[in-house]
């Protein structure tokens, strides 16, 4: 709810159907009209939808909100990335990012309002955990961010602020609205997770052919538990298995994330091992040199030499590797580095570090 009213977003043209347009004959017919204005076209007024009757527009309008969400900042960068801090009307502000590049134009949303996972090395981690998003404020982030640009963004990743799989049920319920309503593929879409086992599997066995991106940074259960605490609760090997096992039943291509910090993560008994470990699964490593963040550890981003060393012993063990192109510096775009500018928030959210509760 926004302004008092309850937004359209988030629903399912059956949905909308029921919602808004109950007593009439042309209910279906209508909601379908009025879902591809909301999800293929991103509008956000009910005036805008020029093939309904005009009191019909007005009905709605009196009734019911187009967009869940409310602008509360937004910043465009050199390269034409946009990062938008949003809000759902209750302050908790969660970014959203939008990279347009020659090829394609792709987004990068938030999942939860801070995030419980406490990674050392991550902004969000460091600030704690307000709440999870719904559905609704999850598409409502798409189709913000779908305004803001000319051509169609076509590719969804889940690497904003928080864990997707800690809000399953409304992350799930997006990405069926994104591939139903806005008509996006499955395939373009990403989830990206720090490795929430049984989630994993339960990912796996929904049977969308959905993008899945394990959040490794180590092969080494004593450094991977010393920069995240999820670590503790599922290891380096339960995590690589859950995630062979949804190449196995998916049939797609998995991405392991694997984090460079320097004289941490970027050491060569690393990539040699990050090597032996996804040996034969079908999958692509995706280096991400360490994005600037204040920590109490004072992690720095490794040299480029380094970096090119790291990633000529994967390449020399067969492994298939890319490197996060950088995007939008000028304005902290990047990932890991997205924090509500809430500062007494923050402040508060600074002094939790203990393990968040975990599914079993
Ligand atoms: N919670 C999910 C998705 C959001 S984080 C996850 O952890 O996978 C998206 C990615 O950004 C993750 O791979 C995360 O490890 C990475 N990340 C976090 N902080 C970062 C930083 N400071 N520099 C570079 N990448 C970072
Ligand atoms: Fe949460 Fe991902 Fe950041 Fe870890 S890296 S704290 S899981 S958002």
């Amino acid at each position: 709810m926004a302004n008092g009213l309850p937004s359209l977003v988030g629903l399912t043209s059956a949905e909308i159907a029921q919602a808004a347009l109950g007593g009439r004959d042309d209910a279906r017919w209508r909601a379908r009209q009025i879902a591809h204005w909301i999800y293929r076209k991103a509008k956000d007024s009910f005036e805008e939808m020029l093939d309904l009757p005009v009191g019909l527009r007005a009905d709605l309008a009196e009734r019911f909100r187009v967009q869940p969400l409310h602008a509360a900042d937004l910043r465009v960068a050199r390269d034409g990335t946009q990062k938008l801090l949003a809000h759902g009307g209750d302050g908790e502000v969660f970014e959203a990012v939008v990279f347009p590049t020659p090829q394609r134009v792709s987004c990068c949303i938030s999942s939860q309002v801070g995030c419980p996972m406490g990674c050392r090395f991550c902004a969000t981690g460091l600030g704690g955990y307000d709440r999870n998003l719904s559905a609704a404020e999850i598409v409502g982030q798409y189709l913000a961010l779908q305004r803001l640009v000319d051509r169609r963004i076509s590719h969804v990743v889940f690497m904003g602020m928080g864990e997707p799989l800690l809000n399953y049920g409304e992350v799930l319920r997006s990405i069926r609205l994104l591939h139903d309503e806005v008509g996006l593929s499955y395939r373009h879409i990403t989830v990206s997770t720090v490795g929430i086992v049984p989630r994993i599997d339960d990912l796996a066995r929904e049977g969308l052919p959905l993008h899945l991106a394990l959040s490794l940074h180590s092969p080494f259960d004593d450094v991977r538990s010393s920069l995240m605490p999820v670590n503790q609760k599922w290891s380096v090997r339960e995590s690589v298995d859950a995630l062979r096992r949804y190449v196995a039943a998916t049939g797609r291509k998995a991405t392991v994330e694997y984090l460079l910090l320097d004289g941490i993560t970027d050491t060569a008994e690393q990539a040699r091992e990050l090597a032996r470990l996804v040996r034969g699964m079908p999958c692509v490593v995706n280096l991400i040199p360490f994005n600037h963040v204040d920590t109490e550890q004072g992690f720095a981003r490794p040299r480029r030499e380094a970096i090119r060393a790291f990633r000529g012993i994967l390449e020399s063990q067969g492994v298939n590797v890319t490197q996060r192109v950088e995007r939008g510096h000028d304005i902290a775009a990047a990932c890991g580095q997205l924090a509500g500018r809430h500062t007494g928030r923050l402040a508060r959210r600074r002094s939790r570090s203990e393990l968040p509760v975990l599914p079993s």
